[in-house]
C-alpha cells in the first residue's frame, strides 16, 4: 500500500475550495452511481490533468519511448503559452496537476516558471515526477 506523505496531504488539501471540493463530490457520485446502476453517468469535470513539460530526455531507458526516441508524435517542449491558457480554463475546478508523461520535465527552459503560475497564481497543488537531473 502507498504510504501517505503527511506534508503534502495537507498541502493538498490547503488548496481546496468549495468549489473544488464540490466537483470532486461529483466526480465521485456519478462514478459510484455508474457502477450501481451499469450507466454511464458524468458529472463533474476532472479533478487532476497531467501534463508533459517536454518528450525529450537526455538518458537512453531501454523500457521508455523517450529513451528509445521511439515515438511516433515529435519531440518537443510544451508551450508556456498552451500551458497558461489551459490552466486559465481549468483552475477553478482541478485539485491538482501533475507534471510527467514522459520525458524529464526540467528539460523545458519554462518549467518552473509553468510551476510557480500554477502554485502562486492559481493556487493548484503540482505534482512534479521526474527521473533524472539534466546535464550542466
Ligand atoms: S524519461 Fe525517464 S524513463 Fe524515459 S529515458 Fe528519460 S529518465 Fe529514462
Amino acid at each position: 500500500m502507498a504510504k501517505i506523505n503527511r506534508r503534502d496531504g495537507f498541502n493538498l488539501l490547503s488548496k481546496l475550495t468549495f468549489r473544488r471540493t464540490w466537483n470532486g463530490v461529483k466526480v465521485l457520485a456519478s462514478y459510484h452511481l455508474s457502477r450501481w446502476t451499469k450507466k454511464p453517468i458524468q458529472w463533474g469535470v476532472p479533478i487532476s490533468v497531467s501534463f508533459e513539460p517536454t518528450t525529450s530526455c537526455n538518458l537512453r531507458c531501454p523500457e521508455c519511448p523517450s529513451g528509445l526516441r521511439a515515438f511516433t508524435r515529435p519531440t518537443g517542449m510544451l508551450e508556456k503559452d498552451f500551458f497558461r491558457e489551459t490552466i486559465n480554463e481549468l483552475y477553478k475546478d482541478l485539485w491538482y496537476l501533475v507534471f510527467y508523461f514522459q520525458g524529464e520535465p526540467y528539460l523545458n527552459p519554462s518549467f518552473l516558471d509553468m510551476v510557480q503560475y500554477a502554485t502562486k497564481k492559481k493556487d493548484i497543488y503540482c505534482h512534479i515526477h521526474q527521473c533524472t537531473l539534466p546535464d550542466r
